[in-house]
């Protein structure tokens, strides 16, 4: 009996993994090709996909199927997790009352608006009793969150909808230990480059000859973007994304433009993009292999970018190879000087824009804030001059208006409240794993400073891609490592590679 039923929950869930990457297939055309004026009837298509994968996913009959069959013994461990999965998701979206919902939505998108007008504008007063309002619900939405879940703080209880898992108590820790380290590390790092010159970075590059390299990076990591033959597409876009249109099709995006930034964000989205095709195709169409975690997908994407895309080991390969599609344009600078170019760290005031080293503190930053936000110890009107006092004292960086400050990311002022944490636990995650990697199999220095990135490519496949949401976040890093999740090895990874 059981084993019909939970074919049944499977066959619906296909019915909403389908809507999804119709969603997927869309957001690819809306962000490389869609005609501009096509924006409103394209709302429409999202609309209308959202609101059948919201109908599907809380009807009532749905919810039968999943009460049936949670703690059902005749499951097996894959099926069981399915369920877990899709039960977490259900609870929540069954028993939040629809109007709050509707509300946060609604808010969400006009505190959006008025976000563009004061960025614009240089004026957070603009914005701020819209962003009073979406914080007042939010707060509202993860007390209830807390009491469906039996956890006792809100800002926990929101932070483990997305990361499952996590507590406030512990990030907190974590990235205390991690600050404690990052803020006198990054003063001796500058110290030690004050005499360096990085002028090659400005060199312009034109756009065809980035495109080549870009190429060869992405066969250098073995993501096939043939059309004949692959699972992905490299496309142009404004903001690069990664985006799924289905089990075999996963495809990643550049911004063309500064030279450097392109490569490194193209080795972050080959993350995502391998990520997504290498999931066990054993379990297609099922939530193991279509639910996330920020932090896990941040794992994966911020691996690819510091520990291959720009290790030293990977660099020594690509650099002549580089020189050579630049046509000469790189072609009197040395393999030393490049590379700590390459890796140069500057503060700076946009998280965009951070470096590997300094990034982390701007994560840091924004769980700060929320928090103490969260939990009714700062006000909306205090957050301009927070923000900037933090920026003076843990990156020594003037803000010069709200614009570039409080305002730079669209996340709080969207619907992306608790998602920041996820981009920095997921470098915590990754240092582990690859201290792990690099303890059980040697041989991928070598390997990958003769081009061969299998050796860590195939550790990733083999214990992060295709296991897919088997695991949460930290079970799976202890599943795979045998420890739990330790800042030690983040702080090691970088006193390895920063030495100079
Ligand atoms: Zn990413």
């Amino acid at each position: 009996m059981a084993n019909e039923e939970y074919k049944e929950l499977m066959k619906k869930y296909e019915e909403i993994y389908i809507l999804g990457s119709i969603s997927g297939v869309l957001t690819w055309d809306t962000e490389t090709t869609m005609p501009r004026n096509a924006i409103q009837h394209r709302s429409k298509q999202f609309r209308y996909i959202s609101e059948q994968t919201h109908k599907l996913s809380t009807n009532e009959q749905f919810g039968l199927l999943l009460n049936k069959l949670s703690d059902n013994d005749d499951l097996n461990k894959i099926e069981k997790r399915n369920v877990e999965l899709l039960k977490r998701r259900y609870d929540t979206a069954s028993k939040i009352p629809i109007d709050l919902v509707g509300e946060m939505s609604a808010q969400s998108k006009k505190t959006n608006e008025s976000w563009k007008t004061a960025k614009s504008k240089q004026n957070f007063s603009i914005v701020m009793n819209d962003l009073k309002k979406l914080i007042e619900l939010n707060i509202d939405y993860s007390t209830k969150l807390a009491d469906i879940r039996g956890i006792n703080d809100p800002y926990s209880a929101r932070i483990s909808e997305r990361d499952f898992g996590f507590s406030v108590d512990q990030i907190t820790k974590y990235f205390n230990e991690a600050k404690s380290f990052l803020i006198p590390f990054i003063q001796q790092t500058l110290d030690k480059q004050r005499d360096l010159d990085f002028e090659f970075r400005n060199r312009p590059v034109p756009k065809t000859v980035q495109v080549k390299v870009v190429e060869e990076i992405a066969k250098s990591f073995k993501y096939d973007f043939n059309r004949e033959t692959g699972l992905g597409r490299i496309g142009e876009v404004e903001h690069p994304l990664t985006i799924g249109c289905g089990p075999q099709d996963v495809r990643i995006t550049v911004k063309y433009g500064d030279f450097i930034q392109v490569m490194n964000a193209t080795a972050h989205e080959l993350g995502h993009g391998l990520h997504g095709i290498h999931k066990n195709q054993e379990y297609v169409y099922q939530p193991i292999n279509s639910f996330g975690f920020p932090s896990l997908g941040e794992c994966t994407s911020r691996y690819t970018e510091n520990k291959i895309g720009n290790s030293r080991e990977f660099q020594s390969y690509f650099f002549p190879i580089m020189q050579k599609l630049t046509n000469g344009i790189f072609d009197d600078l040395d393999f030393e000087s490049y590379f700590r170019g390459f890796t140069r760290v500057k503060p700076h005031t946009s998280r965009m824009e951070a470096d590997e080293l300094t990034y982390g503190l701007h994560i840091i930053i924004r769980f700060e804030l929320e928090r103490d936000l969260f939990a009714g110890k700062i006000s909306v009107e205090e957050l301009p001059s927070l923000w900037n006092e933090k920026y003076k004292e843990y990156l020594g960086v003037n803000v010069p208006n709200d614009s570039l400050g409080i305002m730079q990311d669209l996340h709080w002022y969207n619907v992306y409240w608790a998602y920041f944490q996820g981009y920095f636990l997921g470098d915590l995650m990754g240092s582990q794993l690859h201290h792990h990697m690099n303890s059980t199999n040697p041989e991928w220095k070598t390997n990958m400073m003769e081009g061969d990135l299998s050796t860590v490519l195939n550790y990733n496949i083999e214990n992060v891609y295709s296991k897919g949401a088997l695991y949460d976040p930290l079970d799976l890093v202890k599943h795979v490592t045998g420890e739990s999740l330790q800042t030690k090895y983040f702080v090691d990874y970088l006193k390895e590679k920063y030495t100079f």
